[in-house]
């Protein structure tokens, strides 16, 4: 017998444009719709015209009606798994499921889009070549305090965590006096709705920021790395940035970046040429 699909499929964060093709598609075709809160995604449904059965996977009854929806699959139904919000399984009901899947070696596959974790970490100009998500912050100071005590003098990445709006200013107090007052922070706020607010700055300003009226709405609080490097310009921004902004000669300009890089001359002087070469093939 045909086995069914599992799609774990990712819903709008706030703005329903947000949602993709594949996922409106996917919605419509699979059998049944498992999702955290039935009502909620209703208006979901209602918006985009799916009729497709919703049945409810919640945090609470994640075992037994994860056993009810791999015998679905099993009898060749396909099963889609949405949250309230954002992608299945990121501090969302899915683990077990995927699990479960996984050692039923039922085919399952994701259908992806936004996620408030990594739309929050794009746009907060703090660096993510490198960053961990560590979920929801704990409710309580003690604890709180011990997950920002670890985020100390060697943390080199970025660290991103949801956190609920009524805690945001204990949670920034905290960081305060775990990290002090200087350390760069970025938190967003109700991304992709109407009042979304990005603000980037030290714990601090923070706090003075915030502090000014009741927090509303979602939040993403993230936690610089303790030394921010500045955003590195290339070698070939550099030789054009000189060209555009200084009377340097060709040979000036090449010594100058070349200290800069810690290249040697010839390196750079053959950069210049492979622009000089570029700019003509573009304007020839
Ligand atoms: N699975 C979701 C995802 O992929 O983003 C996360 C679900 S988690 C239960 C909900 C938390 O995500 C919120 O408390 C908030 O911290 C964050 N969040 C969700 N939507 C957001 C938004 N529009 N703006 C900022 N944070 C958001």
């Amino acid at each position: 017998m045909v086995v069914g699909t599992l799609y774990l499929v990712a819903t709008p964060i706030g703005n329903l444009e947000d949602i993709t093709l594949r996922a409106l598609r996917v919605l419509k075709e699979v059998d049944l719709v498992a999702a955290e809160d039935t009502r909620h995604s209703r208006k979901l449904f209602n918006h985009f015209g799916i009729t497709t059965p919703l049945t409810s996977f919640f945090q609470h009854n994640e075992a037994a009606k994860g056993e009810r929806l791999i015998e679905l699959l099993r009898q060749g139904k396909s099963v889609a798994l949405i949250s309230d919000a954002g992608t299945p399984a990121i501090s969302d009901p899915g683990y077990l499921l995927v699990c479960r899947c996984r050692e039923e070696e039922l085919p399952l596959t994701a259908i992806p889009g936004p996620s408030a974790v990594v739309t929050a970490l794009s746009l907060s100009g703090l660096p993510v070549a490198r960053f961990a998500f560590d979920g929801f912050l704990p409710a309580k100071s003690g604890a709180r305090r011990e997950v920002f005590a670890g985020l100390d003098s060697e943390c080199q990445r970025t660290v991103a965590f949801y956190e609920a709006p009524h805690r945001l200013l204990a949670a920034l107090q905290d960081l305060r006096s775990e990290l002090g007052d200087d350390r760069q922070i970025a938190v967003a706020r109700e991304l992709t709705k109407m009042h979304e607010e990005l603000f980037r700055g030290t714990v601090a300003a923070a706090l003075e920021h915030f502090g000014q009226n009741r927090v509303r709405g979602e939040i993403v609080l993230m936690v610089a790395p303790t030394v921010v490097a500045p955003p590195q310009e290339t070698v070939r921004e550099a030789i054009l940035r000189l060209q555009a902004d200084t009377d340097l000669s060709r040979r000036e300009v090449v010594k100058q970046v070349a200290r800069q890089f810690g290249l040697s001359g010839s390196e750079v002087y053959k950069e210049s040429l492979d622009l000089d070469e570029e700019m003509e093939g573009k304007n020839g």
